[in-house]
């Protein structure tokens, strides 16, 4: 690393805390050795159908794939990783988990066999000072991870972990939380929150699954202002959605797909450009919009 970055990097650390976090940073160091930013995504990945369809989603996701640097390794934010506490997977090799039932065969024999990296998983766990971050060795990574992920690197050959949802904690904690992986997202590692913006399970008219567009009013209202607080980077607004009226109340009836927009909303910086892609929604009460900041 340069000189010069290592020094503005040092004066952005709080003083108090700056032996701590220099002894932190070192595994970090080690393995992530060059000047290499990434961008940071929010993925909407809907049904783990798309795991396996050729769809136009599918085809977003591949496509955002193609304009990306390879990372050093990724670290996903899944909605379907909640936990009390804060976790990291610290295996080498992390397990395809089919957490969901009710699908063909087909989709239980996907495996997405990247490797894990217990390294990443310390410096994760080292970095962030807002918690006590463990180290997972039982979890792996579930549908969120990689039904979207493998179509981003189909090869499974860069390092990946996931770091879980505290689902004791309000948006505000998650958003903090995220800004202290700022400094992974600097030295090359790809920082993806998967879940979806609207997503209400329970009012899906599965009529409509075909449809194409096919949203409810509300569902329109709330994606729409959601994305004008996106790009108009309100991200208080985002932050305080428990106050954003019916239609947002009815789009996110728990937040755990909700609060991976606010992990990747949390590191943007602000010259950093917003692309929307996948702007669809689907069955009325879902909504695949995902985001490519950076
Ligand atoms: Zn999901």
């Amino acid at each position: 690393m340069q000189r010069i970055h290592f020094i503005k990097l040092l004066a952005s650390l709080p003083l108090t805390t700056t032996c701590m976090n220099l002894n932190a940073l070192k595994p970090i160091f080690d393995f992530v050795t060059e000047e290499n930013k990434m961008p940071v995504l929010f993925l909407g990945h809907g049904s783990p159908m798309n795991a396996i369809e050729d769809n136009e989603f599918v085809e977003g996701f591949k496509k955002i794939g193609k304009q990306l640097n390879t990372p050093k390794a990724i670290i996903v934010i899944s909605a379907h990783w909640e936990t009390k506490g804060t976790f990291v997977t610290a295996m080498e090799k992390p397990r395809t988990i089919h957490d969901f039932g009710g699908f063909p065969d087909e989709l239980f024999k996907v495996q997405y066999p990247a490797p894990g990296s217990p390294q990443l998983a310390k410096s994760t766990k080292e970095i962030i000072t807002k918690t006590v971050v463990s180290l997972d060795e039982q979890w792996g990574l579930d549908h969120g991870t990689w039904s979207v992920v493998k179509h981003l690197y189909p090869m499974a050959n860069i390092p990946i972990i996931q770091l879980s949802i505290d689902y004791t904690k309000d948006a505000q904690y998650h958003y903090d939380l995220a800004k202290e992986l700022s400094q992974l997202r600097e030295k090359g590692v790809l920082i993806i929150g998967s879940g979806n913006m609207v997503h209400n399970l329970g009012l899906i008219n599965w009529q409509k699954l075909s449809a194409d567009n096919y949203a409810y009013d509300w569902t329109i209202e709330a994606s729409s202002k959601m994305k004008e607080f996106i790009l108009s980077d309100n991200h208080a607004a985002l932050i305080n959605y428990k106050q954003q009226g019916k239609a947002f109340d009815l789009s996110i009836p728990s937040p755990e797909h909700y609060l991976p927009l606010l992990y990747v909303l949390a590191l943007k910086n602000k010259q950093d450009a917003v692309d929307l892609f996948n702007d669809k929604a689907v069955a009325g009460s879902l909504t695949m919009t995902s985001v490519k900041i950076g």
